[in-house]
């Protein structure tokens, strides 16, 4: 056993995007300041630095897309542009007073509980030891390949839109894209046209919601500026039509709902040839995937030498992608869409906690935490946007100020009573078989569709309940009586 956590405890926060920014002010504010938030990359941002591909913004719009208590009146647009989002992160860094605790380039790769504390590896080597550690990782991190045969001979160059190589000019290239996803659309929106040609590679279609995207004028923000209530009203309207999108989603607003299913065939309409057309509407219910956002992705893929592509790839050879039919599109770039491996939150890092136990060993059969936040057998360890935090269309600030506020209420109970925190097997057990019967009646997992909100059995992985009862469960907990709490070892010179 080691030493025991000390009253103002150490803690290790894993990950310098949205969520670890956020947690190192919180941590700030209960007069806790020894803390180090361990970036991997080179800045922080975490998603929007990772992220830089042609096109790329967010369509949760930005003035709910940030703090709830750090408003932006310079928001360009009505959905901002990745580099702002990564800009304001990295700026509210510095005006939080978290950043002199950020170390970039720092990747950790293992973690141990010894007992009392948490011993943990860097991938250079560098060790530390935290009485808390806190995973901020966000969940959309680890890229996820395609299986296509032949990928690697592809002689001419390759990324995945996570990886965007702006060294690579783009105009006189043939280019193909490989998925259809929030990130491809708004991918092809931005070069349809503009390069020498774009095929794009659809396995399935994908509804569209026409959501028209707004400049503010420096007019505008001037306004914003001075008028911390109209922000403040700007904030609450955002989030207002962002947790009702949510809603309709989940069908609890129907008229609503027909709304959006009704936006996302008018918008198919704007396509002018019926066999392209046809080829682009989906044979699932609206919101059954994750619902994309464009006011312009149909105009794009109508572009001079933009085409879609619906044959199956076959395999892909030295000169391009070979489709079933045997016909060989010649590409001179593949940028690969294929999303993200949404279960892997913390991991590569290994984990062992209480008794030994392992995080692999925890999550055999699938990622579990309780409340979306702790895990059986790893005390003192917390996870923002943890297995079965509410994904869907709603913005995941909101989502981690919540989390947060759970975590700092056991950081207080750890500090002040000296314990070791996690959750009983049995209640999580519950908890996560509670969410899963829930999850086999929504839309995402009986709409006749496949997405990355599917676990391997199928059944949908995120938060089946409404947002506001993840918000009343979140800002109502811990309930401690859930949690196995054990006393540390008093320190020997105690
Ligand atoms: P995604 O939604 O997981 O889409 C992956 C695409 O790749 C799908 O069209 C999939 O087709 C296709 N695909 C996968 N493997 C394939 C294969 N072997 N052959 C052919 N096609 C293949 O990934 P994403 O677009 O990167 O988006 C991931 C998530 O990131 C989004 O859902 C969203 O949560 C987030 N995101 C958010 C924003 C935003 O504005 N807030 C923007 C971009 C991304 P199937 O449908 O047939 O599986």
């Amino acid at each position: 056993m080691g030493q025991a956590a000390a009253a103002k405890p150490r803690v290790v926060i894993i990950g310098a995007g949205m969520s670890g920014i956020l947690t190192g002010y919180r941590l700030l504010g209960m007069g806790i300041d020894d803390f180090t938030i361990y970036e991997k990359g080179n800045c922080a941002g975490g998603t929007w630095r990772e992220n830089t591909y042609p096109g790329l913004h967010c369509d949760v719009p930005s003035h709910f897309y940030c703090y709830s208590f750090a408003p932006s009146p310079d928001w360009t647009k009505k959905f901002s542009p990745g580099h702002e989002i990564r800009e304001y992160f990295e700026r509210q860094a510095h005006e939080l007073g978290v950043a002199p605790h950020i170390r970039l380039n720092s990747e950790i790769t293992d973690a141990k509980w010894d007992g009392a504390r948490w011993n943990i590896a860097l991938k250079d080597g560098t060790k530390d030891v935290a009485d808390i550690v806190i995973s901020a990782t966000g969940f959309l991190h680890q890229i996820a390949m395609p299986d296509i045969a032949g990928l690697d001979s592809f002689k001419g160059v390759k990324f995945h839109t996570a990886r965007w190589d702006h060294s690579v000019s783009l105009e006189d290239k043939r280019i193909g894209i490989i998925g259809t996803g929030s990130t491809a659309v708004q991918i092809v929106s931005a070069l349809a046209g503009k390069v020498k040609s774009l095929e794009l590679y659809q396995r399935t279609p994908q509804w569209v919601l026409n959501v028209p995207q707004e400049e503010f004028s420096p007019e505008q923000r001037a306004a914003f500026r001075q008028d911390p209530a109209l922000m403040r009203e700007l904030y609450d309207e955002a989030s207002e039509l962002t947790v009702n999108t949510a809603r309709a989603i989940m069908g609890l607003d129907p008229a609503l709902r027909a709304e959006m299913e009704q936006n996302c065939r008018d918008n198919l309409l704007r396509v002018k040839d019926p066999e392209l057309r046809a080829r682009l509407t989906p044979s699932y219910e609206v919101g059954c995937k994750r619902l994309v956002m464009s006011p312009d992705f149909y105009e794009a893929i109508q572009r001079e030498n933009t085409s879609l592509v619906t044959e199956g790839i076959d395999y892909v050879e030295a000169n391009g992608i070979v489709t079933k039919d045997g016909k060989l599109h010649e590409l001179d770039l593949i940028v690969i869409a294929t999303g993200f491996n949404a279960t892997a939150y913390i991991r590569p890092v290994t984990m062992t906690g209480q008794d030994g136990v392992t995080l692999d060993e925890v999550w055999a059969e699938q990622p579990k935490s309780y409340q979306c936040v702790t895990v059986p057998h790893m005390p003192n360890f917390f996870m923002i946007g943890g297995p079965y935090s509410p994904v869907g269309n709603i913005s995941l600030v909101l989502m981690a100020e919540w989390q947060v506020d759970y975590i700092m209420k056991c950081v207080k109970r750890v500090a002040d009573e000296q314990v070791a925190l996690s959750p009983t097997q049995a209640v999580t057990d519950a908890f996560i078989s509670d969410l899963r019967e829930e999850a086999r009646g929504t839309t995402w997992a009986r709409g006749g569709c496949t997405s990355w909100y599917l676990d391997a059995e199928g059944i949908p992985a995120i938060y089946p309940y409404p947002f506001e009862h993840f918000r009343d469960t979140t800002l109502g907990g811990p309930d401690f009586a859930n949690f196995d709490v054990r006393p540390l070892r008093q320190p020997v010179d105690a």
